[in-house]
């Protein structure tokens, strides 16, 4: 008998650096790229994009990019493309969802999903569910969130009731201020997403096994691996020979874990086993939240 395909889940996050929105609460720098850097973000993403494709091993690619990509072209044929690769179980991005949604077609939709993220301070809520109604329409799975601040708080009930009832809303707790959520609040938000309780804590993570440096690295435009986006130490470089090396069981070096794409990999939350295949995309298994 075969040995199973090894699998690796990989967050990509390219040197892009800009946004079309400006939230006040973006946990990013929000700077204007020039033409230059852009055109490197890309020569980056193809290299990466051909590294996937051409690699043996079964991969699942998880975008997080440092402002907005997917108003981007060439960020719309990568997906694309690597939808339809062989060895990609799955290729999602984090997005406002503000982007041309025609590329969508050429995309593997059962590969494709998106991770959507609505900001009512910046679109009005119809022309961002015109943006899901289309992803309904092309069979494309994504889920839906928001950032929990008390001014957008009211947005939330309308955001539900103008989305599919399959369509999972997820929650992003404001951790800026401590004790921001009253326990009426935290009542009223779980009513939403059911894994906001998660969310909502940092969770103690010091010398427990994290399956990232493992089975999931984050990769940035240059090749480096780092375990996760939370831990800087640089682990290999996927353009080199024999990366793979670097990659083994681990426990966390830090003293706590507070964001999803992070504490998601963490073992004894069991999350791998409440998200199953949509952990990259954020989109919990069918009855199990
Ligand atoms: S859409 Fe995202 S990246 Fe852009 S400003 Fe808002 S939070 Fe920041
Ligand atoms: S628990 Fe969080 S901070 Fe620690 S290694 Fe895993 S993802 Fe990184």
């Amino acid at each position: 008998m075969n040995p199973p395909r090894t699998s690796w889940s990989i967050l990509y996050r390219g040197p892009l650096s800009s946004c079309n929105y400006d939230c006040g609460y973006c946990p990013f720098a929000k700077t204007v790229n020039t033409r230059e850097e852009l055109r490197r973000d890309s020569r980056c993403l193809e290299r990466f994009t051909n590294w996937v494709a051409e690699r043996p091993e079964e991969i699942g690619v998880l975008f997080t990019p440092w402002g907005e990509a997917l108003t981007h072209r060439y960020y719309q044929r990568a997906l694309a493309i690597l939808s339809q690769r062989n060895n990609v179980r799955r290729v999602a991005i984090q997005t406002n969802l503000s982007g041309s949604l025609d590329w969508v077609p050429e995309a593997d939709p059962a590969k494709l999903a998106l991770w959507c993220t609505f900001h009512p301070k910046e679109v009005k809520l119809d022309l961002f569910l015109r943006q899901c109604q289309a992803l309904d329409r092309y069979g494309i799975r994504y889920s839906v969130g928001m950032v929990g601040t008390r001014e957008a708080l009211p947005s939330l009930a309308a955001l539900r009731q103008g989305l599919l009832p399959g369509v999972y809303v997820w929650v992003n707790a404001f951790k800026d201020q401590p004790d921001y959520y009253s326990a009426a609040e935290v009542s009223y938000l779980t009513q939403f997403d059911p894994l906001f309780p998660v969310n909502n804590q940092r969770h103690p993570s010091q010398g427990r096994p994290c399956r990232t440096g493992h089975t999931v690295f984050s990769v940035d435009g240059d090749g480096a691996i780092r375990r996760c986006h939370f831990v800087k130490e640089v682990i290999g470089n996927i353009y080199e020979p024999g990366f793979a090396a670097a990659l083994r069981p681990r426990v966390c070096p830090a003293a706590t874990c507070g964001c999803h794409i992070g504490y998601v990999h963490l073992e004894e939350l069991g999350l791998a086993e409440v998200f199953g295949e949509g952990l990259l995309e954020r989109i919990p298994a069918r009855g199990r939240t």
